[in-house]
């Protein structure tokens, strides 16, 4: 497996660069500003067949390069139903555009327990409602990955208190996270890489939170 992280867009959120180096099929993950040229270079490098951008949710600041992804590599998007609607169009779920965000149109719905095969890989969608109410979590099992968008951050989670959060749904999100192997890396939206391990707090979040 390759795996590589880039920081882009004004909000400083990772897109990832994934592929099977068995078949050289790859996959983006979410799509913030700038993030092109970074990928673009790699992906020549590398070789790479790019098959897919898959969106962890549809924040802008996941998604702000993902018209210009799609159209310039000619791959599907991927989003869960319950995000679809910011894709299309930006900013109707209340937040600020603090850049322009071109409109998407989705070509695939994610959905909780859906396998998405990249060459050798497999990609297990764990749909955790919370931060968005169709965010979700990547899961490689046999790579001890999880890529976790806005759901769980190094030390922390996605913010609850945005228009369309569903704060009374994060913690059961975060329990099924809880529950995955301490020593998965946890690849998040923003920030640097923890492990399920190292958030030893998640399996008191409802605890903590109350909820
Ligand atoms: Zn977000
Ligand atoms: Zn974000």
């Amino acid at each position: 497996m390759f795996l590589e992280v880039y920081c882009s867009g004004p909000a400083l959120t990772n897109c990832i660069l994934l592929a099977c180096m068995q078949t050289h099929k790859g996959a983006i993950i979410d799509a913030p500003a700038d993030s092109g040229d970074q990928l673009f270079k790699r992906i020549e490098e590398l070789e790479l067949d790019i098959e897919m951008l898959l969106l962890t949710h549809s924040h802008w600041d996941h998604t702000a390069a993902a018209a210009s992804l799609k159209e310039k590599l000619n791959i599907p998007v991927y989003v869960h139903k319950l995000d679809e609607e910011n894709l299309k169009k930006p900013g109707s779920d209340g937040l600020p555009l603090l850049i322009e965000v071109p409109p998407v149109e989705p070509d695939h719905f994610l959905e909780d327990g859906q396998e998405i095969k990249l060459g050798e890989l497999t990609l297990k969608v764990i749909h955790t409602p919370g931060h968005t109410p169709g965010g979700v979590c990547f899961y490689l099992e046999s790579e001890n990955v999880l890529i976790s968008g806005d759901t769980l951050f190094k030390g922390t989670i996605g913010n609850l208190s945005f228009p369309t959060s569903v704060p009374a749904k994060m913690w059961d999100s975060l329990k099924i996270l809880s529950l995955l192997p301490p020593n998965t890396r946890v690849i998040p939206g923003h920030g640097e890489e923890t492990t399920i391990g190292k958030e030893e707090w998640l399996k008191e979040a409802k605890k903590y939170f109350g909820g």
